[in-house]
């Protein structure tokens, strides 16, 4: 099969490999869509290392059961979502279904074992979300990463109905947290890096957008939000950027007792007095990924309309690396896929 592998030298190439086949409790899916996330620029960077090079990029994917091991229950044909987290079953965090926080099986798909940038990919049953026919599989590609981070996200930050939320960076996830916080109940402040983007966020469900350039200093938002809140701050504060002066800026802008949501991240490291969190007993809160829960949940909002993933292109598998750059110049409006020949 063609998959889309990272070497060792980092650099990411089209290969034909083994088809692999499917163990004990194991599914092998026919991808139909793998999405490009800004974390593969991480892997591609070198800043998230595989366990083994060369690795199958690709930690979003969505297909059709095509083979299923022993023990398996789901049916050839059955349309399906890959939950991309390894996760054991039995240990107390998946117990307390924080599958994302297993602290036995290490193994993530795409991230550092063979993921979905490939005709084929293989998980675990219990990795793979059955799809509402009303979900199509670019869609559903989105939201095994991007939909249920920001579900995820929504969730751990104790958002209330009533409450203003700033969503800082509008980008694959924070489109989609724009969504989910404002379906909430929330006051959404969108911060955008351009105004295709600030356009994007106003469309769904920001009531307020902020647009702050590159070259755009970050210190200017806390009165900027201050002045959007009547005064008050945002209650919560969706930081998916993670720069050292973005974060500062979010913390910044919380209300008393606000919460700063930490879930994008770069090579920068977040430092600030611990005072201005003691004075306003605001609160740091860190999230990774999602649970198994939260990915059906998006799926159940995305099937119901209430949660849209603007998608913005489709490439082939070998397309990666223009779907990659254009990643990186910041210039992507949504998220977009890559559409595996064998699928068409
Ligand atoms: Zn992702
Ligand atoms: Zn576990």
């Amino acid at each position: 099969m063609r998959a889309i592998q990272i070497q060792q030298d980092l650099t990411v190439r089209g290969s034909d490999v083994e088809t692999p086949q499917p163990g004990q409790g194991e599914a092998l899916v026919r991808v139909h869509a793998a999405g490009v996330c800004g974390t593969d620029l991480h892997i591609v960077d070198g800043m998230i290392k595989p366990d083994a090079y060369p690795m199958t990029l690709g930690h979003e994917a969505a297909g059709v059961v095509e083979q299923a091991g022993p023990g398996v229950a789901l049916a050839a044909g059955t349309r399906v979502a890959v939950f991309n987290k390894l996760f054991c079953g039995a240990c107390e965090q998946c117990l307390l279904g924080r599958q994302n926080l297993c602290t036995r099986e290490p193994g993530q798909l795409g991230f550092n074992r063979d993921g979905g940038d490939a005709e084929y990919v293989l998980a675990p049953e219990r990795n793979l979300a059955v799809l509402p026919d009303a979900v199509d599989f670019p869609t559903a590609a989105v939201l095994t990463c991007a939909g249920m981070t920001a579900v995820h996200a929504t969730r751990m930050s104790g958002l209330q109905s009533g409450q203003t939320a700033v969503v800082n960076g509008i980008g694959g996830v924070g489109i989609l947290v724009v969504q989910v916080a404002a379906r909430a109940g929330a006051t959404v402040i969108a911060v955008a890096d351009s105004g295709g983007k600030a356009d994007l966020a106003a469309k769904h469900g920001a009531a307020d957008v902020i647009v702050l350039g590159q070259g755009d200093d970050y210190a200017t938002l806390p009165g900027a939000v201050r002045s959007a809140t009547g005064g008050q701050g945002a209650d919560v504060f969706f930081e998916l950027v993670g720069t050292g002066g973005t974060m500062t800026a979010g913390i910044r802008s919380l209300a008393p007792r606000g919460r700063f949501v930490s879930t994008g991240y770069t090579d920068q490291s977040l430092s600030i007095h611990p005072i201005e969190f003691i004075l306003s007993e605001a609160s740091l809160v860190s999230t990774v990924a999602a649970t198994r829960t939260d990915l059906n949940d998006a799926i159940a909002m995305a099937a119901a309309g209430t949660l849209v993933v603007p998608l913005a292109g489709s490439y082939p598998l070998d397309g990666i690396e223009d779907a990659l750059s254009a990643l990186r110049s910041r210039s992507v409006l949504g998220r977009q896929v890559l559409v595996p020949s064998a699928a068409e």
